[in-house]
């Protein structure tokens, strides 16, 4: 694999008639590709998420499309998961290129800063980092890293055209989809259930390969929220799911399982490390959580999201509470 992702070929499957599979590569380490689902409508297709924005990315989805036999000119519509700039970052250049709508939900602004002012949503960025005890080395060196990397992964600022809410239905040649708001993930996160062929289209809300994450900030509890659009699934008539990342699978109420594990798991982790009275910012329990080697590489500015969020959820519980005057931000348990 190229070692920024860019050169890497997509790769188009064949899920089934008339639903293929793009596999679109990412810069990310541990996130190396992305879904998008072409399905089959009107003489050409549904597109369900877009993959990354980004010079020449536009070009290799028309070549991932060209292995199904199609063009970004046969999008009839777009359709987002959520707003992460994997799943819509080529939203725009898509809809800019076919002349169709995009349909996300309402929720989708938390992408807007990034979009708009990028230089200004890193600094935003790195002042939570610094309140919640990121060391000031490891501040100068994230910017640094994160400057480097001009693009952000969106090509367009582009405004849904209709709000993807609950009751709005997406006609394919596979029938009827129908949207089920499932946020915590991102609060813009919505799935897509086709009830005759028992299709769920789950985007980063459930994968075949757990891996969590709640983009802090946006909302009281995320945490609480993707607990809550987990027993949203769960009620869901679900054969198939085709997830956001990596393969589709066929037990959701497994990976439900799994995930409902995993945030107990850390709902767990976060107030154990506040034992004793003792009062820490926010990373120092990542510290605690993934040990003293993992916290110096980039995956702490994600386990912080999520230690943040957890924070939050166990506050709103009454277990934990902010230590009033400190900064960075201490947090003790009740
Ligand atoms: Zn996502
Ligand atoms: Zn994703």
């Amino acid at each position: 694999m190229a070692s920024d992702g860019r050169a890497e070929a997509p790769r188009t499957e064949k899920l089934m008639p008339g639903i293929w599979r793009l596999r679109l590569p990412l810069p990310w380490p541990g996130v190396p590709h992305g879904n998008a689902w072409a399905v089959e409508s009107d003489g050409g297709i549904v597109m369900f998420d877009t993959g990354m924005g980004g010079k020449g990315r536009l070009r290799q989805l028309d070549l991932a499309l060209a292995q199904a036999g199609f063009g970004v000119e046969d999008v009839r519509l777009v359709v987002c998961t959520h707003s992460h700039t994997d799943h819509y970052g080529l939203a725009g250049s898509i809809v800019k290129e076919a002349g169709c709508e995009l349909w996300m939900h309402p929720r989708w602004e938390h992408v807007r800063p990034l979009a708009e002012d990028s230089a200004a949503a890193l600094e935003a960025r790195i002042e939570v980092a610094r309140q919640s005890g990121v060391p000031p080395a490891s501040l100068e060196r994230y910017r640094e890293r994160r400057q480097e990397d001009e693009e952000t992964g969106i090509d367009i600022l582009k405004e849904p055209d209709r709000d993807l809410v609950p009751g709005v239905e997406v006609e394919t040649n596979l029938g009827t989809w129908q949207v089920y708001e499932t946020p915590g993930h991102a609060p813009s996160h919505v799935v897509l259930h086709q009830p005759e062929r028992k299709l769920l289209i789950s985007g980063d809300h459930l994968l075949g390969r757990t891996v969590l994450f709640f983009d802090h900030g946006h909302s009281p509890d995320p945490v609480g929220e993707f607990l809550s659009s987990l027993d949203v699934v769960e009620g869901l008539d679900v054969g198939l799911v085709i997830p956001g990342h990596g393969r589709t699978f066929r037990d959701p109420e497994a990976k439900i399982a799994e995930s409902r594990r995993q945030v107990e798991e850390l709902l767990g982790k976060v107030p154990a490390a506040l034992a004793g009275g003792e009062e820490k910012p926010a990373f120092e329990i990542v510290e605690e959580i993934i040990g003293p080697e993992m916290v110096k590489t980039p995956a702490s500015a994600w386990v912080l999201q999520i230690v943040l969020s957890c924070l939050d959820h166990l506050a709103l519980a009454g277990k934990v509470e902010r230590v009033e005057g400190t900064d960075p931000q201490r947090w003790r348990l009740t």
